[in-house]
């Protein structure tokens, strides 16, 4: 069984103090100067202590040609030392092993990657950013925003701590699509990487065209079939009855395409990039105003229903979306109520900014699918969406409305009892406006 190294080095100090020590008593005992003999190998120990801690002192510091001492604990203590060295040498290299090859491998991304300072200098590139953005070697310590000229990425770099990914056209003069990203990583020390996304993107348009254009193409053949039908049932004396059920049916049917053809082509202009363009102020009070009566008219019989407005409360936005995103979340909460129910509506502002809450007491929505819910098409129960006249599309639009601007949908709800959808509007898009 090994040994400690400190009873290793007791071990050894106590043999080198015997061995000496014998040598010294031997003298006194030929001489008889026991007390000045024992006196000079104090004297003795001691300088050899000084010499000892004098060499190894040497030897950590390097000293050229300095030898470590080699008795007694001091052999121990040099040997402890420099076994440590060894270890934390190897440790050394293997760590330099792994940044060497993690630097290399951030070297071949084909994404360009560089580290910037919070005041956004250049600290470190890669490849791909070399070559995208045209940068060398020497412009570590630049500025980016003195290399890259392009003012909504300036603006995006601005930005404290940006939350979505900025999609760059036509980036550095280049006839393709980037996807830009800022993260955070080290004390303030930011990570900026651009991606590029031109296939997925083009592909995205490609499809995002295709609805649309179909959309706009199904629109005027329908509204003919729809005038036809509506005439042939209008046309009571002519029409056999046997062909009233199944008119009444195609009529129905073709509504519903309409609805969805319409409810398609909101998507697609809520999609496109120009919609903020005409933003202005909302006053959404006397909007919500609007929407009630027309809401009051359809269910007042059927539903108890509560508006609670704030007065002078507007937006930033754009009217005709951020009206059927209310429009949108009041009929749900009327078509998925059973007769009788409550529906309350509020729009109030607090410090977080402003809110328009829909609460039913309708059949609610299973945990496990609110998450689906803004998705394209989805519904939790197909056959009564259909029967009630939906879509399918309703929360899609309120959740591309709400992102355009810069805000959230929040949804609680809970079987047979009821659900409250909420939007969160932020404080920058809120604001006062004069009452009528
Ligand atoms: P739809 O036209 O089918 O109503 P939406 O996009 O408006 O489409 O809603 C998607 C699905 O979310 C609905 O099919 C329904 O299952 C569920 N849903 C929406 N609002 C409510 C609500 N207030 N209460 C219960 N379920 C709801």
């Amino acid at each position: 069984m090994s040994s400690s190294p400190v009873s290793r080095a007791i071990s050894r100090e106590l043999t080198w103090v015997a061995l000496s020590l014998s040598v010294f008593l031997l003298f006194a005992w030929l001489t008889g100067f026991w007390v000045s003999t024992l006196f000079s190998y104090v004297i003795f120990y001691l300088i050899r202590q000084v010499w000892c801690l004098y060499r190894f002192e040497a030897w950590m510091r390097e000293v050229p040609y300095a030898t470590p001492p080699q008795s007694g604990f001091w052999q121990e203590l040099c040997f402890s030392v420099s076994h440590k060295q060894r270890m934390l040498e190897k440790r050394a290299d293997l760590q330099n092993n792994k940044s060497e090859q993690f630097h290399a491998a951030s070297m071949a991304l084909p994404i360009a990657i560089i580290s910037l300072t919070k005041n956004h200098k250049i600290e470190w590139f890669n490849n791909a950013a070399q070559s995208l953005l045209s940068i060398q070697r020497s412009d570590t310590g630049r500025k980016l925003e003195t290399l890259v000229r392009q003012p909504e990425f300036i603006q995006y770099l601005k930005q404290e701590i940006p939350e979505k990914p900025l999609f760059l056209e036509g980036f550095m003069g280049q006839s393709r699509t980037y996807r830009c990203e800022i993260f955070d990583y080290h004390h303030g020390h930011r990570l900026l990487m651009l991606e590029d996304v031109h296939e997925l993107y083009n592909l995205a348009q490609i499809r995002k065209d295709f609805v649309a254009n179909a959309s706009h193409e199904l629109r005027t053949p329908l509204t003919v079939v729809n005038g036809y039908l509506e005439m042939m049932i209008d046309m009571t004396e002519q029409v056999p009855e046997f062909w009233e059920k199944p008119l009444g049916q195609m009529h129905h049917q073709s509504l519903r395409m309409q609805a969805i053809i319409e409810d398609l082509l909101t998507l697609s202009r809520i999609e496109s990039d120009t919609l903020m363009s005409s933003s202005q102020v909302i006053k959404v009070d006397e909007m919500l105003n609007n929407i009630e009566v027309d809401f009051r008219y359809l269910y007042d019989e059927e539903y108890e229903i509560f508006f609670s407005i704030e007065n002078g409360l507007a937006l930033k936005g754009v009217e005709e979306p951020l009206k059927s995103v209310f429009t949108n979340l009041i009929s749900n909460a009327f078509r998925y109520t059973p007769k009788g129910g409550r529906v309350s509506v509020r729009w109030y502002s607090d410090a977080s900014g402003a809110h328009f809450e829909v609460e039913d007491t309708g059949i609610g929505v299973p945990n496990e699918f609110l998450s689906r819910l803004t998705e394209r098409f989805y519904r939790v129960d197909t056959a009564r969406s259909r029967e009630n006249g939906g879509t399918g599309l309703g929360l899609a639009i309120v959740k591309h409305v709400l992102d355009k601007h810069e805000s959230e949908l929040k949804i609680q709800s809970q079987v047979g009892k009821g659900s409250i959808f909420r939007c969160d509007f932020q404080v920058a898009k809120t604001m006062v406006s004069e009452t009528s």
